[in-house]
């Protein structure tokens, strides 16, 4: 064994005992030109420890693409003259938790741009008639930042659980990826109000995305250290060719999974999804994914007619099925890649300390 296997070696199983490295320990971890190969079997070994062989599904409803926001990596974003607009109404929204239900799913997750037709009220009352109909689910939003009292009033509707990745914790980075009216400190204080009102919370980062560092990264590890979310949501920035990014090389399926596997050992109860961009980057993204700590997946229950339009990056996949075929899909990969699809709604597994 070399000296380079060898001192990787050591690195993960201190990360695997303590949950915790220096930065620059972690440094050289993410920098390894070694391979994962112990890395992914000790973030595994800890996660069918904490979760077993489960994998938990959120049926994700695309449900607008309109946005008043402006990210620079994001094909949505409101300068995007190419994007053909979509809202689904109530009743098509009430339709895919419908048929998720039906699917055995029993987490919705309401995801859009940041579209101001969707005023509280309107979320206020989607909320209240899932809650109603479907009261052993969850309800998850993910429709960007917004005051504490909306929070609030959405929570007091029945929404349990918010996403919201904070992109990324580095104040200057979060400037050039970000127009000018939006700021990190504004995103930080939406997660600690989401925090505080009592929803289960969901934070990440894109993993390769432009003028990124590994410093940054250790920065985006220190934050969720910070936050501790129930839910940590990664994956590769992928170019999108109408985005002021578009020109930019996306992020790498190594990396990506090198960063699941450090999140699991540091964060070992977290609820980790294999994503739909990480599985557009390898065909195998999401299998591959599970091996290396995610036990999440977010089957889309989004009317076909409206997917193709909800492509924040290029060559988005699962656009052309429905969710009886999207179902059919995951639960074969999950399956092959030796873990097990689960029926529940898949609440996060505290540790005791
Ligand atoms: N408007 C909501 C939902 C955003 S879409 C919000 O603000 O939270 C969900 C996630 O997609 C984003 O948080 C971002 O991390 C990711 N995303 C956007 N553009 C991307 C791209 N080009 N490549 C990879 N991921 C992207």
């Amino acid at each position: 064994m070399n000296r380079h296997s060898a001192e990787k070696k050591e690195l993960v199983s201190k990360l695997n005992e303590r949950h915790d490295l220096s930065d620059s320990e972690l440094k050289t971890l993410i920098e390894s030109a070694e391979p994962d190969t112990e890395l992914f079997q000790a973030a595994d070994a800890l996660r069918k420890k904490v979760y077993g062989e489960d994998v938990y599904t959120r049926g994700l409803v695309e449900f607008t693409n309109y946005c008043k926001n402006n990210c620079l990596y994001c094909g949505i974003r409101r300068g995007n003259p190419q994007v053909e607009r979509y809202r689904l109404t109530e009743e098509q929204i009430h339709q895919c938790c419908e048929a998720g239900y039906r699917l055995g799913y029993r987490t919705f997750v309401l995801q859009g741009g940041e579209d101001p037709y969707y005023t509280d009220e309107r979320i206020c009352a989607l909320v209240s008639w899932i809650r109603k109909q479907y009261p052993d689910c969850a309800i998850t939003l993910s429709i960007g930042e917004k005051t504490r009292e909306s929070y609030q009033k959405y929570f007091d509707a029945g929404a349990d659980r918010y996403l919201l990745r904070h992109e990324t914790a580095d104040e200057e980075l979060y400037r050039m990826w970000h127009p000018e009216e939006m700021s990190l400190s504004n995103r930080k204080r939406c997660l600690f109000d989401l925090k505080d009102i009592g929803y289960q919370v969901g934070a990440g980062f894109m993993v390769g995305a432009p003028y990124q560092t590994t410093e940054h990264l250790i920065t985006d590890l220190r934050f969720l250290q910070e936050l501790d979310p129930d839910m940590i949501g990664i994956g590769p920035f992928i170019h999108q060719k109408d985005t002021p990014f578009g020109h930019f090389e996306s992020g790498t399926l190594e990396m990506t999974l090198r960063f699941l596997a450090i999140l699991r050992l540091m964060f070992p109860d977290a609820l980790i999804p294999a994503t739909t961009a990480l599985g557009t980057i390898d065909p195998q993204g999401r299998e591959k994914g599970f091996r290396a700590g995610a036990n999440v997946v977010m089957p889309n229950l989004t009317p076909v007619s409206a997917r193709e339009n909800y492509l924040l990056y290029d060559e988005k996949i699962c656009t052309g099925e429905d969710a009886f075929l999207c179902k059919g899909c995951l639960e074969g990969r999950v399956y092959g890649a030796g873990y097990r699809m689960v029926s529940d709604r898949g609440d996060r597994i505290h540790m005791t300390p």
